[in-house]
């Protein structure tokens, strides 16, 4: 006699009786037949395992069993990449993919998505055109630039325009310019992929301009001065001006480069927000060729923007690997569509989501905070107290380090005596809602900025769904 258990596993049907049942099928029709077999197969496995082990075990249920695999098919297949609501008091957070677009650049991006375009192909001459042409137009009106191109990120850039100008020989940075950017962007390193010695100057906190003299030598190719965009040298310092270190290159007929990093392409200071340089002011201080990313303050999509001089321009696109690095036609359309956003400085605060979010008024943030508190209250019920704090958001991705913006949130804390474990538990509910919120937990508390909720319908709509 088979025990019970024993009974209930040789009860266990065979894939392919399973994928001959009818609700097995139309899961095949709709999800297709190798995930459906896979699925099939991994629960067959556990259902095996658990009658295996279980002498109490229930017998095994076709219909049970329909369901589990209907529902892991809907996890598996649903999108990994999703919108989340950004709630970090961080408006360029790289990890939630930088700058937010405006709505003209995805519609810009769907048209040459679903048609073909004119990308590379010039519709007056019939003829091959250059893929950079559509920005590039922008770039020079924007920036003063005699030319312009683009390739897919800042870091691109900086490897292009080494490799092009510097290849065996030397380039001379400050020892004060050697940044590390979030995620493995390293000058020192970037120099040797490209091929280049990088030649060090001065000292950590002062280098002067007889130090670049000095260090000039025959094997120099360019000086190159980096932004140190993401922290600063304070005290005892000492750094050259460009237009010295421009001079001192064009003494030498050497090019003078200068990678910006965040490069905003308007003064920021006329939107009451603190100075960021500007690719028309290093071009005007004498660089010959200046980088800067599309997806940090400029708003734009991923992309690295190189402008300068006509000459060290065309030697640049010529480089190889430069087709290594292109854009695609949906970086060239977010992009242009971005850029001509800027042609209108007065209407640019309120179109580009970057610059709406940074120059938000603390006391704006701070009625909203007012007005969604009840919900969130209503939301946490007695497993938790929610009050309207202030908060200081940063501008993120390296952009003004040390400048804080006067914002405003709402913040969570637990009822329970353990505050830093259940805030912890806070921030994972928030974070499991259909539209993940991600905040910040922060002296056991979680936390979450309000600067970046534009929308705040969304928001409020799901939040009968929190699960504390
Ligand atoms: C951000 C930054 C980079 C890297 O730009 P990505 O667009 O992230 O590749 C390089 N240099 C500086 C100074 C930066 O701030």
């Amino acid at each position: 006699m088979l025990n019970p258990a024993a009974a209930a596993r040789r009860a266990i049907p065979s894939v392919d009786r399973l994928l001959n049942d009818s609700r097995i099928a139309t899961l095949a029709t709709e999800y297709g037949r190798p995930l459906v077999l896979e699925t099939v197969r991994a629960f067959l496995d556990r259902a095996r395992g658990e009658l295996g082990h279980d002498d109490s075990a229930p017998a095994f249920d076709d219909a049970q069993f329909v369901e589990r695999c209907t529902r892991e098919l809907e996890r598996l297949t649903r999108l990994s990449l999703k919108p989340v609501i950004n709630l970090t008091g961080t408006v360029l957070h790289t990890n939630l993919g930088r700058a937010v677009m405006p709505k003209c650049a995805a519609e810009a991006v769907m048209r040459v998505m679903t048609q073909p375009a004119n990308v590379e192909f010039d519709l007056e001459g019939a003829a091959r055109g250059e893929r950079d042409s559509h920005i590039e137009r922008w770039l020079l009106r924007l920036t003063g630039a005699e030319a312009a191109i683009v390739v897919n990120n800042n870091a691109a850039a900086v490897y292009l325009v080494l490799n092009t100008l510097g290849m065996k020989k030397e380039v001379l940075v400050s020892r004060g310019e050697l940044i590390e950017i979030g995620g493995a962007f390293r000058i020192p390193d970037i120099m040797s992929r490209s091929g280049c010695k990088l030649r060090e100057v001065g000292t950590t906190n002062r280098t002067h301009l007889k130090d670049y003299a000095e260090a000039l030598g025959p094997r120099a190719a360019a000086i190159m001065k980096v932004h140190t965009s993401n922290y600063v040298i304070q005290g005892f310092t000492a750094s050259v001006a460009e237009t010295e270190l421009a001079t001192l290159a064009h003494d030498h007929a050497l090019p003078f480069i200068v990678d910006l990093g965040s490069g905003m392409l308007v003064d920021l200071e006329e939107y009451g927000l603190p100075h960021e340089p500007t690719p028309r002011e290093a071009l005007a201080q004498g660089a010959d060729i200046v980088t800067f990313s599309g997806d940090k303050l400029l708003g734009g999509p991923q992309a690295g923007l190189i402008v300068g001089r006509r000459e060290l321009i065309a030697r640049i696109r010529k480089n190889p690997m430069k087709r290594a690095l292109r854009v695609d036609k949906m970086t060239l359309a977010a992009l242009e569509a971005v850029l001509q956003l800027y042609s209108n400085p007065a209407r640019l605060k309120d179109e580009l989501p970057t610059l709406r979010a940074l120059t938000r008024a603390a006391a704006d943030i701070d009625s909203q905070a007012r007005r969604i508190l009840p919900s969130v209250v209503a939301a946490v019920g007695d497993k938790a107290t929610a009050r309207v704090v202030e908060c200081a958001s940063q501008i993120g991705s390296g952009s003004l380090p040390v400048d804080s913006l006067p914002s405003a949130g709402i913040a969570i804390e637990g009822s329970g005596k353990n505050k830093s474990s259940a805030a912890q538990r806070i921030a994972a509910a928030f974070r499991a809602l259909p539209l993940p919120v991600i905040g910040r937990v922060r002296d056991a508390a979680f936390i979450m900025d309000l600067r970046c909720l534009d929308d705040e319908a969304p928001f409020l709509a799901q939040l009968t769904e929190l699960k504390l």
